[in-house]
């Protein structure tokens, strides 16, 4: 249902839940973040209710994080509980994901993950983006989700970090909006112009097919053949 991230140079998990409660507007049934800790691991809260349940469990912690993903969770696939809200992570804890939309084909794509050895902790059609990722990755996330989209059908706004690429976020969508900001203190991503609107009103409108390659200096835009390309900037005035 809804999507934020940001990395740069300030505390991420405050941002994010800050984040979070201008999306609550759209409803949602559950909520949570991933933050990369400062020990180079993923660290993942989530909840079942409101955006202020995950607020207390996440408050005091990790305040040396800089950069993370969040969402929440509206369930298309899968009944609303902690172990089906987003982010979803891989075998190995190593990347994370948050999803807005539905993966049609992901019943397939689940055997065959399953066939080579992946357990699944939800019954999301989410999680195998997780593990598809992991699969694919061999040191540049950008190019490892590139290479995930080919094989998803259906609608998706993503959002990926992973523990080995500290201050990196990569985001990609189909028939799903993602919105991008270059802020004074680092790079914001949302679903909803609402959530980034704080960091530039001169947002990134991004396109199907297109990634954004996010780090605290700023924002790369290429499209699914790894071409760079100029990002489609939109002023916004009204005020929230
Ligand atoms: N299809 C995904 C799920 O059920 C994402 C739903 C959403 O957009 O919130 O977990």
């Amino acid at each position: 249902c809804g999507i934020v991230g940001y990395t740069g140079s300030q505390p991420v998990v405050d941002r994010l839940i800050e984040g979070l409660r201008r999306l609550e507007y759209r409803g949602y049934d559950s909520a949570g973040i991933a933050v990369q800790a400062g020990d180079g691991t993923l660290s993942v809260t989530r909840r079942v209710g409101k955006v202020s349940g995950l607020a207390s469990a996440v408050s005091n912690v990790h305040p040396e994080a800089t950069c993370g993903i969040g969402h929440t969770r509206w369930a298309t696939h899968g009944v609303p509980s902690q172990q089906n809200a987003h982010p979803h992570v891989s075998c190995d804890g190593s990347i994370a994901v948050v999803h807005n939309g539905i993966i049609e084909n992901f019943a397939e794509l689940r055997e065959e993950l399953i066939s080579r050895g992946h357990e699944f902790r939800s019954t999301t059609d989410t999680e195998v983006i997780a593990h598809l990722v992991e699969e694919a990755y061999e040191g540049d996330l950008l190019e490892a989700v590139r290479a995930v989209t080919v094989s998803l059908v259906g609608s998706y706004g993503l959002a990926v970090t992973c523990a080995q690429e500290p201050g990196r976020i990569v985001v990609t969508r189909r028939d799903s909006p993602i919105v991008l900001a270059h802020g004074e203190d680092g790079s914001y991503v949302a679903s909803d112009i609402i959530a980034v609107i704080r960091a530039n009103r001169d947002v990134v409108v991004l396109g199907d097919d297109q990634f954004a390659d996010m780090r605290p200096q700023g924002i790369a835009y290429s499209d699914a053949q790894g071409e760079t390309i100029e990002p489609n900037v939109m002023h916004v005035d009204w005020d929230i």
